[in-house]
């Protein structure tokens, strides 16, 4: 059985140095990986993960303006944004109201969020949300802007309550590598009846846990992803497998393409 790895967040572009890049792609790839999603943050990340993409189609990009920097949204920037959602291949996100950053006028947040809900919309694509102590009205945005669009929480650690509203509306469960790798997790009881069909795992690499090199992210992510399918009681091959085949219904809507 073929399996590769995926990570379903990635902001690849923020190691920085290209040839660090290039060697972090590689060693990855020589080790079993098959898919990133690299995701922007910033307006200035756009060219940069379009240039990646078109050069290597492992690198899937995603396109929008994370909540910490809503105030670098200007008219401009959703014209240039709207042009990179119009490209084939092509997703939304990171983007999504942030409530433990208060420097941030949470009001701009959630504009700046239903700005690129609509956009994700218009061009049918499937987003990235991130999403910090504000379900409430992550939840009732994407229901009253884009209720038919596939969506992911990105590092997901919600309730089971959460996690049941999230699954009603078709959204994806994209959980940190982190999650795995601690001693004591209480979302470990919530992570074992996710739907098996509806799971992704990321790492948001550089951020959350500071790898310092691509062996070490290698095999960090070996170790979570063997830890989630023995949690799910599943096995190891048959879980990455999974997973990663979640990740072609997640960005095509089937597991065939
Ligand atoms: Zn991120």
């Amino acid at each position: 059985m073929e399996c590769l790895f995926q990570d379903s967040h990635i902001h690849i572009q923020d190691i920085k140095s290209l040839e660090s890049i290039t060697r972090f792609i590689q060693d990855a790839k020589t080790s079993g990986w098959g898919r990133f999603f690299n995701c922007a943050i910033t307006p200035a990340d756009w060219p940069i993960i379009k240039a990646m993409a078109e050069k290597d189609a492992a690198l899937v990009p995603f396109f929008g303006i994370h909540p910490w920097f809503s105030d670098l949204a200007d008219e401009k920037s959703f014209q240039q944004l709207e042009a990179y959602l119009s490209i084939p291949g092509a997703f939304a996100g990171e983007m999504g109201p942030d409530k433990a950053r208060k420097n941030i006028d949470f009001s701009l947040q959630k504009d700046i969020f239903t700005r690129q809900l609509l956009l994700a919309k218009k061009f049918k694509k499937p987003f990235t949300v991130h999403c910090v102590r504000a379900w409430e009205e992550t939840i009732s945005l994407i229901k009253s802007h884009a209720p038919d669009l596939r969506f992911l929480t990105h590092s997901f650690n919600g309730s089971h309550e959460i996690a049941q509203e999230i699954q009603l509306m078709g959204g994806f469960f994209s959980v940190s590598i982190k999650e795995f790798i601690r001693d004591e997790n209480p979302f470990k009881s919530v992570f074992k009846i996710l739907p098996s069909n509806r799971i992704l795992l990321e790492t948001d690499f550089p951020y959350q846990v500071k790898w310092t090199t691509p062996q070490e992210y290698i095999k960090t992510v070996h170790k979570g992803y063997e830890i989630a399918a023995s949690w799910r009681d599943c096995d190891t091959d048959t879980f990455i497998k999974g997973v990663y085949d979640n990740g072609t219904i997640f960005t095509h809507g089937t597991s065939d393409r």
